[in-house]
């Protein structure tokens, strides 16, 4: 059996006094594309952000590429934080991309995509200009380099965006909705470069109300609903019939 790119164990999570996932296993498989689908508030967005270690799991594990990430946790469910060095480490595998592009409005692109690479990664002005030309490239925005976001798209400015994250060479991406804010006519080149990235063998999980895109680039669907997951599997599984009532209402609302 090959190694998950990222296992979640019996993962909580609570805000205060309410649970938003109760109790969530998941295998990420390395290579493949793997869509997290569910209603508004069913907690992907939570899952994804405790999978990058944005957010603190309650409980439960979260395994990167074999590290744990966070806290480990012994069998009597005592939980261990990780060195900060080691969850930096493993955290430089996974890059996101959310629904809001987040650049920075004062750079052009190539500024945007390069800027991490300067100030993080302490790369000169020319190969961080050079890695991030690179990855505007292969997003089909190299004409547009010199731009700055308000000079461009909505489905430019999160292709950008891709580029960016693609910049800091993670093993794994995260998408967090990220066509939900474009104009319809948008989608379709933001999911493009997603179906190239997919096609070079990069390991992603996508949060997306796109069902066609799921049920042809995605080799695991996952539905969750209301803080749990109802089930997991191949495409041909999860959308053949019958389907599962919540999956069916789901369908109902988003098709
Ligand atoms: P989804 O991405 O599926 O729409 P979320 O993960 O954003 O769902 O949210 C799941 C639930 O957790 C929602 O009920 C939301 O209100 C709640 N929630 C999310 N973030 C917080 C927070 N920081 N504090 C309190 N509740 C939160
Ligand atoms: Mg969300």
């Amino acid at each position: 059996m090959t190694l998950p790119a990222i296992a979640v164990r019996n993962l909580v999570k609570r805000y205060g006094d309410t649970a938003v996932l109760h109790g969530i296993d998941l295998e990420i498989p390395p290579g493949q594309v793997s869509c997290l689908i569910g209603p508004s508030g069913s907690g992907k967005s939570t899952l994804l952000r405790c999978m990058a270690f944005l957010e603190e799991a309650t409980s439960g594990t979260i395994t990167v590429d074999g590290e744990v990430l966070g806290f480990s946790e012994n069998s009597n469910g005592m939980r261990e934080r990780i060195p900060a060095a080691t969850n930096r480490a493993i955290r430089s595998k996974i890059g996101m991309v959310f629904q809001q592009f987040n650049l920075w409005p004062h750079m052009t692109a190539l500024g945007n995509v390069s800027e991490a690479l300067r100030t993080v990664h302490k790369m000169s002005r020319k190969d961080a200009e050079a890695r991030a030309m690179e990855q505007l490239v292969k997003v089909g925005l190299e004409a547009r380099a010199g731009h700055y976001p308000s000079q461009l798209s909505g489905g430019q400015q999160q292709r950008v965006a891709i580029a960016r994250a693609l910049a800091l060479k993670p093993k794994i991406m995260l998408f967090d909705e990220p066509t939900s804010s474009l104009d319809p006519e948008l989608t379709g080149e933001v999911l493009n470069v997603m179906r190239d990235l997919a096609a070079e063998g990069m390991t992603m999980v996508v949060v997306s109300h796109e069902i066609g895109f799921a049920a042809t680039v995605g080799s695991q669907i996952s539905f969750l609903d209301q803080g749990r997951l109802l089930f997991s599997g191949p495409p041909s599984e999860v959308f053949g019939k019958p389907r599962h009532p919540r999956l069916e209402q789901f369908l109902d609302t988003y098709l």
